[in-house]
């Protein structure tokens, strides 16, 4: 195996793992053609990998795989980003609530094309709201965002426990000033781990 160095910097764009670069993330709870937003990489497909004296990747020319290499030692491989990659098997994508669905079931109660974007709008940058009426902002801060809490929240993220759940002042809190669809999808794409 011929390994050459790959010099690209300090900071190199890597395809996330969890959803192997699409930004969308299918698993047993999202039924049918549903996918919910990455929680690793909040849709952005990618990770950043600081590269160093000690950490670097090298390539191997035969094969095209690259590798990372930390203290001279082969610790894995990556693949570069290179654009969101696409798959088949999503037409809807959601924020994650914690619970089993599928389009059918969300669009008859109450969701719409705001909480459930097609596919095509989420490749063209868009990001669906959070459904209000399945997941508290919580939730939604801690799996896409790691943050710790400061205030008297329970974090429980339970629908039934909470005393908080139901009341709009979490959402206000989570939102500040945003009003607009707008402006509320630039408070979630600001959400980084
Ligand atoms: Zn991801």
């Amino acid at each position: 195996m011929y390994l050459k160095e790959l010099d690209l910097g300090k900071e190199v764009k890597c395809d996330c793992k969890d959803c192997s670069g699409t930004g969308v993330y299918k698993g047993w709870r999202e039924q049918r053609d549903l996918g919910v937003v990455c929680n690793k990489c909040n849709g952005r497909g990618y990770y950043i990998l600081n590269l160093n004296e000690k950490v670097q990747l090298a390539k191997d020319e035969k094969t095209g795989i690259v590798y990372e290499v930390i203290n001279d030692e082969i610790c894995g491989t990556v693949k570069l980003f290179n654009g969101l990659k696409q798959r088949g098997d999503v037409k809807y994508v959601m924020y994650g609530t914690g619970f089993t669905f599928c389009p059918e079931y969300l669009f008859e109660h109450g969701a719409n094309e705001i909480n459930l974007i097609s596919y095509k709008e989420f490749l063209n940058g868009d990001l669906p709201l959070p459904m209000t009426k399945y997941v508290c902002p919580r939730y939604i801060e801690a799996y896409y965002e790691n943050k710790n809490y400061s205030n008297d929240c329970p974090t429980c993220m339970s629908t039934t426990e909470c005393q908080y759940w139901g009341k709009t002042t979490c959402w206000d809190d989570f939102y500040g000033n945003a009003e607009t669809i707008e402006e509320k999808r630039e408070v979630l794409k600001r959400f980084k781990k």
